[in-house]
């Protein structure tokens, strides 16, 4: 008889995401006097910048002729050379060296945020962000890292509050350290990035006590400030503890056309044992690469005109995020965010709980947002907006939400 992974049946089964369309949908059937205008989903709504379009119709009819088709990737870290020596360049640019077998080229930052527990014992005890990106708890409780889940919390997990007080930045834990260790900036959901001083804090941390940091970064493109890494690479001492998660989803949109990458330094060791070599071994039997198509799309993103075309949609939706503060701030509300992230976080006024502000938006204003409970216990009290909308509609959502304030 088969047995599943019991691990599954403790996950609280998707709570966020179904329960606002639950309540959308219900509201939705009573014929809203409204439209409803979406600032909830954390998806890009411009689409593929040309030159991105053009490499992959390119591409596509290299692959109907014999002499420029092509099968498996058998190249380095499933990536071809045009690819990862693209991504290369791009860290040098920004003063960062890595090798370009450094570089592991894969589908998503979700998958590999992930999988990458694949290679860690699953004794470790893991660290996560209060609010936090979901996917981070929940494939560490399908593994059986989390322990159990309370109602609240998993009883295995270090949360990390990141609040206004600390900037929504995390403090070191008291007490025993964690082994893996996730960090998110710019974050979602809060829209904030941490400075090098704030990671290389953490980095020494992790450092000292031979944890590992699992840095996300796919905002990185939405960093306008001078002086906030956009990379964990830039902080001295990075390299012997952190990897590094990146994604061509919302730097260049391609939510829908799937590629990412992820860094690990050949200088990154633990029991001994190179951690590249490891997730190279294991994307080596797990994987089987990313499409021809969507390298080549991705190489173009790289160059002087796909960085202009999608700098251009990342300037589109950095001004709706300046819209939503600059409007919500205006009407007295404390807005945090949207300045080098798509995020904006919004505290609920007079602590009104996160749900009930969701509602009232939703009801009154015709505007769907994110409540920020279900980030994490530390979200309560907030809720998130994105600014991934349309100019006008977010105009139109940030005059609704103040009305009805
Ligand atoms: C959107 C997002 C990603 C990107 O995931 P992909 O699988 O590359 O689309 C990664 N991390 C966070 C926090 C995100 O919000």
């Amino acid at each position: 008889m088969a047995h599943i992974n019991q691990n599954f049946l403790k996950l609280p089964g998707g709570y966020l995401f179904p329960e606002i369309g639950r309540r959308v949908r219900a509201f939705s059937a009573q014929n809203p006097p409204m439209p409803l205008i979406r600032l909830g989903i954390g998806d890009v709504t411009q689409p593929l910048a040309p030159v991105v379009v053009d490499a992959m119709v390119k591409a596509s009819k290299e692959m109907g002729v014999k002499e420029t088709f092509r099968g498996y990737c058998e190249e380095t870290c499933c990536a071809y050379d045009f690819l990862r020596f693209a991504i290369q360049n791009s860290y040098k640019e920004r003063g960062v060296d890595i090798a370009d077998d450094e570089i592991f080229v894969s589908d998503g930052a979700k998958s590999d945020c992930g999988n990458i527990g694949d290679i860690f014992s699953v004794d470790n005890v893991v660290a996560v962000c209060d609010p936090v990106y979901p996917v981070y708890v929940d494939t560490n409780a399908m593994a059986g890292r989390a322990g159990d889940h309370d109602g609240e919390k998993w009883t295995n997990l270090i949360y990390l509050p990141c609040t206004a007080e600390n900037g929504f930045f995390p403090e070191l834990p008291q007490g025993k350290a964690p082994d893996l260790i996730y960090i998110c900036s710019p974050n979602n959901p809060t829209g904030t990035a941490a400075t090098r001083e704030q990671l290389k804090v953490w980095v020494d941390y992790a450092n000292a006590h031979d944890s590992v940091i699992l840095y996300d970064s796919a905002y990185e493109a939405f960093i306008r400030e001078e002086g906030i890494p956009h990379s964990i690479f830039e902080v001295e001492g990075a390299k012997t503890c952190a990897i590094e998660f990146r994604s061509f989803s919302k730097t260049a949109g391609f939510t829908g056309t799937r590629c990412a990458y992820t860094v690990i330094p050949k200088a990154l060791e633990r029991d001994g044992a190179s951690l590249n070599a490891l997730w190279n071994r294991r994307q080596g039997t797990k994987f089987n690469g990313v499409p021809y198509v969507i390298q080549r799309a991705a190489e173009a993103v790289f160059t002087d005109e796909g960085k202009a075309q999608t700098k251009a949609a990342i300037d589109y939706y950095l001004n709706n995020a300046k819209v939503i503060r600059e409007g919500l701030t205006a009407a007295g509300l404390t807005v945090y965010g949207g300045v080098n992230a798509p995020y904006l976080w919004v505290e609920t006024p007079n602590h009104t709980p996160s749900w009930d502000f969701f509602d009232l938006l939703l009801k009154q204003a015709c505007v769907v947002t994110t409540p920020g409970a279900g980030f994490g216990p530390s979200g309560e009290g907030y809720i998130r907006v994105t600014a991934f909308g349309g100019a006008d509609a977010t105009k139109e959502a940030v005059r609704r939400i103040v009305s009805v304030l």
